[in-house]
């Protein structure tokens, strides 16, 4: 690599990167303590960037999405990154202040002393989505700058027009030495998978998640995996059915379904099923009359994608199961923009209760007794999120300690995504890791602990040391206790 192509932040080839992350390495030993006006400067240069360059980069989210509302991706994408920077850039200071800890006993008498240094781990790669394509490469780089690491960023070829805009911005406007951008498909992927990065950041399918674990273990570089699955909501029948319904309806509307945590499988009173569906396709339409052209209704990203729920659709059909669609008239298809479907009680078998849906479709499952639903939840994978509407605190704390999921919305559904003071992540097949809050700092942190030895050692006289005294078993076996 020239020291030219050094000066930018868009890197051209999997062995430009490799480059990179010599030069990264050596300043990162060089540099030694990353201090806090360094790591907030970083911090700040990306807010920078993002503030700038803001309505470029939602112009080429709507064009590669072929229709998405430039003001839901300032919403989701720019504000939601800057929401993590700013957190990040304000919390830094105390998330990096010294840790001491109790030294064990005689050693707390004689002056030693403990603490944990958290130390940077160097430089962290970022694979991001399509589906929320700036927000899921900035909101953990946000955590992986407070902890003071550099970082590489690969944004997803399903959204040609943001990634080429991203790669141009932060090569012009950052430094390659704080955080860089590749780009490129499949094969960059992988080729960025094997690099020997401090930590690896992967958010995507469970499935290729699985090969980015694979990739990452040649160099044993530790991985944050933020996966999918299909998210449960269990409505209750202890509460209001009604608004239940609308804010599942706004969850689901919201990116045309094409959230991580958006509501796949709703489980529903059996003898409240009609009063549930008639409210929720009621706010549905309300939120959106119409489909076609309508610039409030995100489209499918692609072709693919589009081919992929029409499948699992078309499959929910030939098993003779009811497929209710919301807004009604829409039973024009408008290309890519969709009415969302909601496929009611398909067999366990079909596709899409085996899939994850991202996009306009969800599944309603009717129910009798909560107790079958945990149950049935649970022999699924876990879950990215789960939600519970409801009024009865018992029957709440039930579904919290029998069921595990990434995380929770009690009586609404997103919500806890957006804590940026509380970790965001997955767990078993949704992944695992975290980002946001001070959990974010430490998932990029490596914890060192170190002692200081005491001015006076007493071990000798203890009698602790070799040659061993008659009674030096002795004394040891009488403090094996209880
Ligand atoms: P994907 O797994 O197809 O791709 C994600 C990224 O991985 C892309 O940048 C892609 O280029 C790269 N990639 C693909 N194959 C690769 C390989 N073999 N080796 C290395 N890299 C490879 O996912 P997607 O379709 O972009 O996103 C949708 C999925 O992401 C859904 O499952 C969704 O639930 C999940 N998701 C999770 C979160 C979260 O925070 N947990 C957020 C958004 C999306």
């Amino acid at each position: 690599m020239t020291k030219e192509s050094l000066m930018s932040a868009q890197l051209t080839s999997p062995d430009a990167l490799s480059e990179l992350l010599k030069h990264h390495r050596k300043a990162t030993d060089e540099q030694g303590v990353v201090g806090l006006e360094d790591r907030k400067q970083r911090l700040q240069a990306a807010i920078d960037l993002l503030v700038d360059h803001h309505e470029e980069l939602c112009e080429a989210m709507d064009a590669d999405f072929g229709g998405r509302h430039p003001g839901f991706s300032l919403m989701n994408d720019i504000l939601g990154s800057l929401g993590s920077l700013k957190h990040a850039r304000d919390h830094v200071e105390q998330w990096m202040a010294g840790d001491p800890r109790q030294v064990f006993p005689p050693y707390d008498q004689l002056g030693a002393e403990a603490w944990v240094q958290y130390q940077p781990k160097g430089t962290v790669g970022i694979i991001g989505t399509w589906n929320a394509p700036i927000f899921t490469l900035f909101s953990p780089l946000a955590s992986a700058l407070s902890a003071g690491n550099r970082a590489v960023l690969k944004p997803s070829e399903v959204v040609p027009k943001t990634a080429e805009v991203l790669a141009r911005i932060v090569g012009e406007a950052l430094d390659p030495m704080d955080v860089a951008v590749i780009t490129g498909g499949v094969e960059v992927g992988q080729a960025f998978a094997g690099m020997p990065f401090d930590h690896l950041v992967f958010t995507g399918s469970t499935e290729v998640g699985k090969k980015i674990m694979r990739a990452a273990s040649e160099n044993l570089v530790p991985v944050t995996l933020e996966l999918g699955g299909k998210s449960p909501a269990i409505i209750s029948r202890t509460g209001d059915i009604k608004e239940a319904a609308r804010r599942l309806a706004i969850a689901k509307g919201t990116n045309g379904g094409q959230l991580c945590i958006s509501p796949d499988l709703v489980y529903v009173p059996v003898d409240l099923r009609d009063e549930f569906l008639s409210a929720f396709c009621a706010t549905y339409q309300e939120l959106y009359p119409t489909v076609a052209g309508n610039p409030d209704v995100v489209s499918v990203v692609n072709d693919r994608h589009m081919a992929r729920i029409d499948g699992y659709l078309q499959d929910a059909r030939d098993s003779g199961v009811d497929i209710v669609q919301c807004p009604e008239e829409a039973s024009v298809a408008s290309g890519r923009k969709r009415p969302l479907s909601i496929v009611i009680n398909p067999p366990l078998t079909s596709a899409i209760m085996r899939d994850e849906i991202f996009g306009p479709a969800m599944v309603l499952l009717t129910y009798s007794d909560i107790k079958h639903v945990v149950q049935e939840i649970n022999s699924g994978e876990r879950p990215l999120a789960l939600y519970y509407f409801g009024e009865d605190r018992a029957e709440e704390r039930f579904v919290l300690e029998h069921t595990r999921s990434g995380g929770v919305t009690l009586n609404d559904a997103l919500m806890h995504a957006a804590m940026e003071e509380a970790p965001f992540g997955g767990v078993g097949a949704s992944g695992m890791g975290h980002y946001h809050g001070r959990e974010g700092f430490l998932q990029f942190s490596h914890p060192r602990t170190v002692f200081r030895g005491a001015p006076v050692d007493l071990r000798g006289e203890w009698g602790v040391l070799p040659p061993f005294a008659e009674q030096f078993a002795a004394g040891m076996a009488a403090q094996v206790t209880r």
